[in-house]
């Protein structure tokens, strides 16, 4: 069978790989992959920033965003991407291991563990997500879903602090973890506002078929102006996070979701300080998600117009020429990468 494989550490080392077809184990399901999901941590690793291979290989097989077949009973499945550690740590012991609290964790196609790039892949059942009939090929969507399922239920949970709702969204980002989390935010009944870079095209289009309000100007005016009370950082970049904590309604809850490189940034911390004491602000990080976050992003998915979850995928790329996927088009929001039935 046919592999996504990069060699971690080493950039421009991306193939398709051949590589035997692997063999289930006791409790361990064979999926065909039908669609596979590329995302910046894909990117991140065949340019040699990221990824481990499987202890004594060379060679990682990419890919983390799965929606395939179950070979034997024909049901469609979402792979759920990190494995507990070994240790346990009290979190992984109790199935968060998205919340893995010594770092031992391992993750499909990322970290340690083979992904699900590739013509023929085992899956632990357990670690297999249903997905609906209904929801068909759109389920390549569950992983990054789940992430922002994490992140909003995590925003539910802080929110309980105080007496009153929240109201107001600023997503950051109109990529594919920005437009569901904008989609999360909307089936919360928020006003969602969107912050992108685009001026004009698919981003803005989906956003405003969500009913939500599409911005492209400057962060600090923007929420100054619309002083929202939840905010959803999606891009990592040091500006946008720096003004998404600086300028919230009191209250705020600040969930940062993205990774990009260091940069340094003049920032005036007193200020931000004042600003996240005085007004009871929170701000805190989200990573990964933990099977009952997929389940929640099953039913975000299912319960979305399927059409206009169909805007998010912008481009489908053959497994032979796989590399392709990782470009950046300007007006792409999720590439996908297709394998056939065999
Ligand atoms: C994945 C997460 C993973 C994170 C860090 C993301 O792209 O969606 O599941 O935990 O990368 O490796």
């Amino acid at each position: 069978m046919r592999a996504m494989t990069v060699i971690p550490g080493k950039p421009d080392s991306a193939e398709l790989t051949d590589l035997p077809d692997p063999q289930p184990a006791d409790g361990e399901l064979l999926v065909e992959p039908l669609y596979l999901g590329v995302c910046g941590t894909d990117r991140e690793i065949v340019e040699g920033g990221h990824g481990e291979p499987p202890p004594g290989h060379e060679r990682l097989v990419l890919g983390h965003e799965l929606l395939g077949r179950v070979r034997d009973s024909g049901e469609l499945v979402a792979g759920i991407v990190r494995r507990p550690d070994p240790v346990p740590c009290a979190c992984c012991a109790q199935g968060e291991w998205d919340m893995c609290r010594n770092g031992q964790y391992t993750e499909r196609g990322i970290k340690a563990l083979d992904g699900y790039g590739a013509e023929l892949v085992t899956l632990e059942a357990d670690f297999a997500i249903p997905v609906p009939a209904e929801l068909g090929t759109l389920g390549v969507l569950a992983e990054p879903a789940s992430i922002l399922a994490k992140a909003w239920e995590q925003i539910d949970r802080i929110g309980t602090r105080a007496c009153s709702a929240h109201e107001r969204a600023l997503i950051i980002g109109a990529g594919p973890i920005g437009l569901l989390g904008a989609l999360m935010g909307a089936q919360r009944d928020l006003e969602v506002h969107v912050l992108d870079r685009a001026t004009e095209g698919a981003k803005l289009e989906a956003v405003q078929a969500l009913g939500g309000r599409y911005h492209a100007g400057d962060v600090t005016e923007l929420a100054e102006e619309i002083q929202p009370d939840v905010v959803v950082e999606c891009t990592g970049v040091a500006e946008l996070v720096a003004g998404a904590m600086q300028h919230t309604a009191p209250g705020a809850i600040v969930c940062l979701t993205g990774v990009a490189a260091s940069r340094k940034l003049s920032v005036d911390v007193g200020a931000l300080n004042n600003e996240l004491v005085l007004e009871n602000d929170v701000v805190f990080g989200s990573v990964n998600a933990n099977r009952r976050h997929f389940e929640q992003a099953v039913k975000s998915l299912t319960d979305a117009d399927q059409d206009w979850l169909r805007r998010l995928i912008t481009r489908t790329v053959p497994l032979d020429r796989w590399p392709e996927a990782l470009e950046k088009g300007d007006d792409d929001i999720k590439v996908v990468v297709e394998f056939t039935e065999r």
